[in-house]
């Protein structure tokens, strides 16, 4: 298994987490881009936002909850931002679909 969200999501590599259900696994960014910086993955390998089809949406579902569930923390009182970096254009430089969730200071837009 080389795919290293895959390998996070099994515990073979050990990360802080900050969620996890049957699911989905959450937990924080090596390379934090704001004061709390937090990536939701699904359990399953699905390689980005292109991948979803009708058989695996409900995953959807469950990061959404997930997010929900993060968004309750006080870091991410003042508000927070959910980013899915898609494809080469898109600047996706892991291979697992995940979701950023940005937060604890304001936020630029548009992003670079
Ligand atoms: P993206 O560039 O949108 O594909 O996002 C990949 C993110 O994964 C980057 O923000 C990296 O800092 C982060 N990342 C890569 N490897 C790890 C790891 N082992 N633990 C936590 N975050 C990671
Ligand atoms: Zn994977």
């Amino acid at each position: 298994m080389s795919c290293i969200f895959c390998r996070i999501a099994s515990g073979e590599v050990a990360t802080t987490k900050a969620y996890e259900d049957s699911e989905v696994v959450a937990f924080y960014d090596t390379a934090p881009q704001a004061p709390t910086h937090i990536l939701v993955i699904p359990k399953a390998h699905i390689p980005s936002l292109s991948a979803i089809t009708e058989e695996n949406a409900h995953i959807g579902t469950a990061i959404f909850r997930a997010i929900a569930e993060l968004s309750k923390r006080a870091e991410f009182a003042g508000g927070f931002r959910v980013v899915s970096n898609s494809g080469a254009d898109g600047g996706q430089t892991v291979g697992h679909l995940h979701f950023h969730m940005l937060g604890g200071r304001a936020l630029g837009w548009p992003p670079g």
